[in-house]
């Protein structure tokens, strides 16, 4: 059997396993294990490998990627492994992630490359509350005034996000199924917990030539390596947690699969494409659900190992008291 491994070149080119202080809460000495190993549609992949996937090389998460529209009034504006998105309306615009507070910069260029003004950013949402996705907005909202609205599910993950002793600003707290609107444009917020409590998958609407698509920002369904599914002391339902977010994921209609790190759609891969005419690449409803195949299978794969570890201790002599 031929494994063929569907990583981007640069992940597969970094020699070394890069650690990062992000998708945080994990022992960093699981990443250097593979952990279980899923196949999806001839593809194989193990823990480690989608979660390199995701966060690419040391440089990837800070090193701009060439901003572009992606569908309608959306536009890329992110790095190369992670993604921020511009929802450009008539009455000002939406961000979605500010990423670290270092990639702010990133961020503002790739705005203006694109023709648009980072002070015209009236709303600020996330994807979730690790340090990737959302250390930056106290200071964005700093530089915009803009809006901070977090799903209340994060919020406590979130006020404990404080760069440079920096509160976290949140104007409007959100529920599940809660709607923001502005210019026209209406942003839907689903609870797609387990990655993190109150992660957030976005879904939109968006227009193009005389047809309407729907948009998914996929949150994470990822397990990072060392994260517990399994006696997990701070949410002991855990796993039910992102049952529930896969449930929510494969009951929303999608066209367009975005998602909080650009491997989770094969940006790179798309954008190529983008470059050379034709159909819009982005439009990929089988690519939405093969991404939540893989994140699945290898949910339910991390959490079989963890039960049999689990299992294989209350089983011993000593830990039957
Ligand atoms: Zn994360």
């Amino acid at each position: 059997m031929i494994f063929k491994f569907r990583l981007p070149g640069y992940v597969l080119a970094a020699a070394a396993v890069f650690v990062p202080s992000i998708c945080a809460q994990q022992d960093p000495r699981a990443v250097q294990t593979p952990g279980p190993q899923i196949s999806v549609d001839g593809y194989t992949y193990t823990q480690r490998a989608l979660f390199q996937r995701n966060i690419g090389g040391p440089d990837d998460m800070t090193t701009p990627f060439p901003p572009h529209k992606i569908i309608g009034n959306i536009y890329y504006v992110g790095a190369r492994s992670l993604a921020s998105f511009l929802v450009v309306t008539p009455q000002g615009n939406i961000l979605i992630n500010s990423a670290y507070e270092r990639n702010i910069p990133l961020i503002l260029k790739s705005v203006e490359q694109l023709g648009f003004k980072l002070s015209d950013t009236k709303i600020l949402l996330g994807s979730h509350a690790h340090a990737d996705h959302q250390e930056g907005d106290a200071l964005f909202k700093q530089l915009t005034g803009a809006q901070v609205m977090a799903m209340a599910e994060d919020v406590p993950a979130l006020e404990n996000m404080k760069p440079g002793g920096k509160p976290h600003p949140i104007d409007k707290v959100l529920h599940d199924g809660d709607e923001v609107t502005l210019g026209g444009s209406t942003l839907v917020a689903h609870l797609t917990p387990g990655h993190t409590r109150g992660c957030t998958t976005w879904t939109m609407k968006v227009e193009e030539a005389g047809k309407t698509y729907n948009v998914v920002i996929i949150c994470s369904l990822g397990v990072n390596p060392g994260f517990k599914l399994v006696n997990n002391a701070d949410v002991p339902q855990i796993a039910d947690e992102f049952t529930r977010a896969f449930e929510t994921m494969r009951s929303l209609p999608c066209d367009v699969p975005l998602g909080s790190h650009p491997g989770m759609y094969n940006m790179e891969e798309k954008y190529a494409k983008l470059e050379k005419g034709g159909p819009n690449p982005f439009i990929d409803p089988v690519g939405y659900k093969t991404e939540i195949d893989i994140d699945e299978a290898m949910f339910h794969a991390v959490l079989d190992q963890q039960r049999k570890a689990a299992s294989g201790n209350a089983g011993s002599p000593d830990a039957t008291h």
